[in-house]
């Protein structure tokens, strides 16, 4: 009884048949006295035309058995007729040297075997176009049948497979020509993908490295941010694509692009090519220093597209100088109906409920820190965890980020002796405005060129002087004028705590629609009163039709728990907001303005002043 029929692998020679058992072979032509077969691509046979059963075309599969292995090496074959269901197939392989993608530089123009996990799938106009991960790291394997049609389609995106092959160059790149490719199950697969996680997992594990600066904080919260950058390396490795997105203030802008810059690196330095895979990485600004409905819709639309056109994981979400509060709740809703991987790095005061939805959460409000460790110091520790060849590059980075958020923690005055002789505390002011004056008219685009202009990123010292200078005359220019109109209709009270409480109109008396916007605006009349008002606690609140604006120094504030017990305490006044514990928003609804206002400024009355 004969049950097994044996398949040759493309590397099999004539030591590997045996005489009397059977094979899958291919019809490969035809001859008076019989038919050719191939049993690979080495191997071919007679069918002598008195052992013919059935008839073939070329090309068709057959069944063979070997009858004899002549001693000059011709082989004789006979057709064996099996019902399907009465056999098994297994294939035979050499004991094969595996070769390694990492090695293929070294064997152009060799064949090559290779085992790997199917990452992607991407069918091009030409070939389809296979990148696969070893324990190695990633590269393409390109199969052809034919212009634009789909080679193996039995290979699907997260298949362990053998690929036989040709490693060449292209593009500067390096690429696997696929000769053949098997798709391989049970236990040999489990050891490959074992195999291949165990060597993710410890390529993926970030450098030894500590903390730039001496901090209690940064050093309580390192544990979590190597867990995060992990994350992001594993990404990386695994070609899942990265979306960053960032709250678009100065602080955020220097978190995000310190990340970019590590990754970017770290993608090249694997073999990837981020300029021409775009969407391996995309760096977005968000409006709202929270992930809103509206950035998560685009964000989902844009990568199940992905997901389906080009074979695609879906990305690992990184938010930046957001991500922390209550109110990125709905969109995590959303992020976890599509079982997206989401880490956050933010220094915004944390909402415990939302750390069921984050694989990491970096926060220095969970060690005892605060805001003053701003996310611009967290990200840059991060890149430098991702990629520590990027430090010198964003070393000033975490400077520009605590100036822009008025950091008073001791680790800005750390970060700013880091940089002592390349940069001063107002040349870090000055791009930290420069950053937020472009990315006003930037909106929702990353600008990655002309923000590393403004960062002095670019290696073009002499552009970045002029771009920066010409930004910040303008910005200020726009801010002086903005002031000069708004000023003189600033109302003033003293509270019953003591503070000093002034009222800005946003809306009536302050230009709309350009720099600077309404929380800027708010921002400089509070500097200007904190000036005026010295040693003194003031909270300055920048009112606009439908939403404040709230900064405060010298009273201790605690802005979302004002803002959710207005929220229970005045039903239908549509209220929501949040922010830090003292510098915040809150949002209503236009026809309860005066109420709200009412309301808030009796909540304030109840914060203690400082040193009271
Ligand atoms: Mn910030």
């Amino acid at each position: 009884m004969i049950d097994m029929v044996y398949r040759l692998g493309p590397d099999c020679d004539v030591d590997d048949i045996v005489e009397g058992q059977v094979y899958l072979g291919k019809v490969h032509g035809f001859a008076a006295f019989g038919t050719f077969v191939h049993l690979n691509d080495r191997i071919k046979g007679l069918l002598h035309k008195s052992n013919v059963k059935t008839e073939k075309k070329e090309r068709d599969q057959i069944l063979v058995q070997i009858n004899q292995i002549r001693s000059n090496g011709n082989i004789d074959l006979r057709e064996i007729q099996l019902p399907e269901t009465s056999y098994e197939t297994q294939l035979i392989t050499k004991k094969i040297m595996l070769s390694r993608l990492s090695d293929l530089k070294n064997k152009i123009g060799r064949n090559v075997i290779i085992e790997a996990d199917v990452v992607q799938i991407k069918q091009t106009s030409g070939p389809t176009i296979f990148t696969v991960c070893d324990d190695s790291g990633v590269e393409d394997a390109a199969a052809f049948t034919e212009a634009g049609v789909r080679s193996f389609p039995e290979v699907s995106f997260g298949d362990i497979v053998r690929i036989f092959g040709e490693a060449t160059r292209r593009n500067n790149q390096m690429q696997v020509e696929v000769a053949d490719m098997y798709v391989l199950k049970g236990a040999e697969a489990n050891t490959i993908r074992a195999r291949i996680n165990r060597a993710l997992e410890a390529r993926a594990e970030p450098p030894d490295v500590s903390p730039l600066v001496k901090s209690a904080v940064l050093d309580a919260l390192w544990p979590e941010m190597r867990k995060l950058a992990k994350i992001v390396r594993r990404a990386v490795l695994t070609q899942q694509p990265i979306i960053l997105r960032h709250h678009a203030d100065a602080d955020g802008i220097c978190a995000a692009v310190s990340v970019e810059m590590a990754v970017l690196q770290f993608i090249r330095d694997n073999g990837g090519d981020p300029d021409q895979d775009n969407f391996l990485f995309r760096r977005s600004p968000s409006k709202a220093p929270f992930y809103e409905i509206e950035d998560v819709t685009r964000d989902l639309d844009l990568m199940l597209k992905d997901h389906v056109r080009f074979g695609q994981k879906l990305p690992l979400i990184f938010l930046m100088d957001n991500g922390s509060t209550e109110e990125d709740m709905p969109s995590y809703k959303m992020t976890e109906v599509y079982q997206l991987d989401v880490v956050v790095a933010d220094h915004h005061h944390p909402d415990e409920k939302i750390g069921r939805y984050l694989l990491a959460h970096v926060n220095p409000y969970h060690v005892g820190g605060d805001f003053g460790v701003t996310a611009g110091m967290l990200g840059t520790e991060i890149a430098r965890l991702i990629h520590p060849e990027v430090e010198q590059k964003i070393l000033h980075s975490p400077s520009i980020a605590g100036v822009a958020d008025r950091s008073e923690a001791p680790e800005l005055e750390s970060y700013l002796a880091l940089i002592n002789g390349k940069y001063t505390r107002d040349e870090c002011k000055d791009m930290a405005l420069a950053l937020d004056y472009e990315q006003y008219w930037l909106r929702f685009n990353d600008g990655r060129e002309i923000v590393k202009d403004i960062l002095n990123m670019n290696n073009a010292p002499e552009r970045h002087n002029l771009l920066v200078s010409l930004l910040v005359t303008e910005a200020n220019a726009a801010i002086e004028d903005q002031m000069n109109t708004m000023m003189p209709h600033v109302k003033d009270q003293v509270l019953s705590s003591g503070a000093n409480l002034f009222l800005a109109d946003v809306e009536m008396f302050a230009h709309r629609f350009t720099f600077p916007p309404p929380g800027k605006s708010s921002g400089e009349v509070h500097d200007i009163l904190c000036k005026r008002y010295e040693n003194q606690p003031v909270v300055t609140l920048g009112l606009g039709p439908d939403f404040a604006v709230i900064r405060s120094r010298g009273v201790k504030m605690n802005i979302p728990q004002m803002v959710r017990s207005m929220r229970d305490e005045m039903p239908g006044a549509g209220i929501s907001g949040g922010g830090h514990l003292v510098v915040g928003s809150i949002k209503f609804v236009e026809g309860m303005r005066s109420e709200v206002i009412a309301k808030m400024i009796e909540k304030i009355s109840e914060f203690p002043v400082e040193g009271v």
